[in-house]
């Protein structure tokens, strides 16, 4: 862990780190807060979530969009065919209706970013594969020795 990097995750979120998440779309361990719930007047949902060094979710697609608005710590963020992206505290994501991607912590970092799922009466979320071990832990090395 770098040393300007807060060991204490809780003393930098800003809102509320939520529940775990449990289900079979994420690896390691991550958080999630609901902040705006979904209705026909706004048609988005937004939520805080927080990747404990090491998580991520499975790729996926969002049928109407995402943005993602980086709010702690560093991680990663990869579109199908395009390089990983390093992400960090401040950066702003915009997600294309469609395209698949997945988004997570970096090995040695936590991330915390707010989620927000534009045009949610087209639907959520679109679940796949998970982004393997052997993918993901090779990336650490290349960050390691960049
Ligand atoms: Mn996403």
């Amino acid at each position: 862990m770098n040393k300007n990097e807060p060991k204490n995750i809780d003393s930098r979120i800003i809102f509320p780190k939520g529940q775990k998440i449990e289900n079979d779309y994420f690896i390691g361990t991550v958080w999630v807060e609901t902040l705006v719930s979904s209705d026909s007047i706004f048609n988005c949902a937004i939520s805080n979530v927080t990747f404990e060094p090491g998580a991520r979710n499975n790729w996926h697609k969002h049928p109407g969009g995402q943005i993602l608005l980086i709010t702690g710590g560093k991680g990663y963020y990869q579109e199908e065919g395009q390089p990983v992206h390093i992400i960090k505290e401040g950066d702003v994501v915009k997600i294309q209706p469609g395209v698949k991607h997945w988004h997570g912590a970096t090995q040695n970092s936590w991330l915390s970013h707010i989620a927000i799922t534009t045009n949610s009466q087209k639907g959520a979320v679109e679940w796949m594969e998970p982004v393997s071990d052997e993918y993901y832990l090779q990336l650490m090395v290349e960050e390691k020795y960049a």
